[in-house]
């Protein structure tokens, strides 16, 4: 599994894996070793989340060059209308500025460019959800939307469904200043606190108000809880509410990515990945029942036993994993690159 790709790191996983003889699986031929239960040591499934556009700078030219191939997850509501971008080999001036564009790293790949690479044959478009969706679970204040959060977490992490008037959307750009509550990813949650409308607009307009420069000033957060708890005294405006039936939510939101795709890429759509690798039982059984034959999470989820979908955790590439689980020559200096790219990352995160 692989989300945002370094060009350096990357190509020295691929360089492994030939040199080692391994052969790379797509979406079917893996769902069909699932299915007669047949595996070689020697055969390996890439995967990669969010459909970022490093999957079409970095992840397509590389694997291209190598003669291998893997499955992409993508986030159906962040897919782009933009036309495709110049294909280029990644330049060293472009490898080195690639850590200043990790904070960009939400860019999504277009519609163009999914179609270029599942029509190559090199990558399998396939679901990791419509909305990527978090919920409130609780009523308690856990942050203000502002702009550092989405930069911070990139805008992936921070898509908060809400609903008013019986539409669901996500909270954007145009809501900074509206509460955060304390949330859980859809797929796990069991239950949905929705927010009071009134008090939601209530705050973007009072963050509004109070200029441009006002979000991020010191002490901004504490005016917002100030002026939260005024308009919410005796919850005189509080009308949220617990929802406990997330079920038709999950449903729709995995069924209409599932169309949308199979519609733009005449593919199969049979392979759905979590969004932030994990579910809960509910939710693995609705994918199931909507067509997903191979659920993919982060780490083992133990107490889901799916009947008819097969559930697969992942070892992480982006944390230099790969070489601990596959044997082969030069093992040892790519799990040696790992720890210190990690180390490198950490002190740049730092700085
Ligand atoms: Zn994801």
């Amino acid at each position: 599994m692989y989300h945002y790709l370094e060009s350096i790191r990357f190509e020295r996983d691929l360089r492994f894996l030939k040199a080692n003889g391994y052969r790379t699986l797509n979406g079917d031929e893996f769902l069909e070793r699932l299915e007669s239960n047949s595996n070689s040591l020697k055969e390996v499934l890439l995967t990669f989340d969010d459909g970022q556009r490093s999957l079409w700078h970095t992840a397509y030219p590389l694997l291209r060059e190598y003669g291998m191939r893997g499955v992409a997850f993508v986030i159906v509501s962040r897919v782009t209308d933009k036309p495709k971008s110049k294909l280029l080999w990644p330049t060293e001036e472009q490898q080195r500025s690639e850590f200043q564009q990790m904070n960009n790293a939400a860019e999504q790949c277009s519609w163009d460019e999914l179609l270029e690479m599942q029509n190559s044959g090199v990558l399998d478009i396939q679901s990791h959800s419509f909305h990527h969706a978090l919920v409130y679970s609780t009523d308690r204040i856990y942050d203000f939307v502002n702009p550092s959060y989405l930069a911070k977490y990139d805008a992936l992490r921070t898509n908060f469904l809400v609903q008013e008037n019986n539409q669901c959307f996500v909270l954007g750009r145009e809501s900074f200043g509206a509460p955060i509550y304390g949330h859980y990813p859809l797929l796990l949650s069991n239950v949905w606190y929705h927010d009071d409308p009134a008090i939601r607009e209530e705050c973007i307009e009072y963050a509004r108000s109070m200029g441009d420069g006002f979000i991020g000033q010191p002490g901004w957060k504490k005016k917002m809880l100030r002026y939260y708890r005024s308009i919410n005294r005796f919850g005189q405006l509080h009308k949220g509410s617990f929802q406990r039936q997330l079920g038709p939510v999950i449903r729709e939101d995995l069924a209409v990515s599932r169309r949308i795709l199979e519609q733009k890429l005449s593919r199969k759509i049979e392979h759905l990945c979590l969004p932030f690798g994990v579910a809960g039982k509910q939710a693995v059984d609705i994918a199931t029942e909507e067509g997903y034959k191979v659920i993919y999470s982060v780490k083992p989820l133990s107490d889901v036993h799916p009947r008819s979908s097969f559930l697969m955790h992942r070892y992480n590439g982006d944390k230099g994993e790969l070489p601990l689980k596959l044997k082969g020559r030069g093992r040892l200096a790519l799990i040696l690159f790992g720890i210190q790219d990690r180390l490198r990352r950490t002190l740049y995160t730092e700085y």
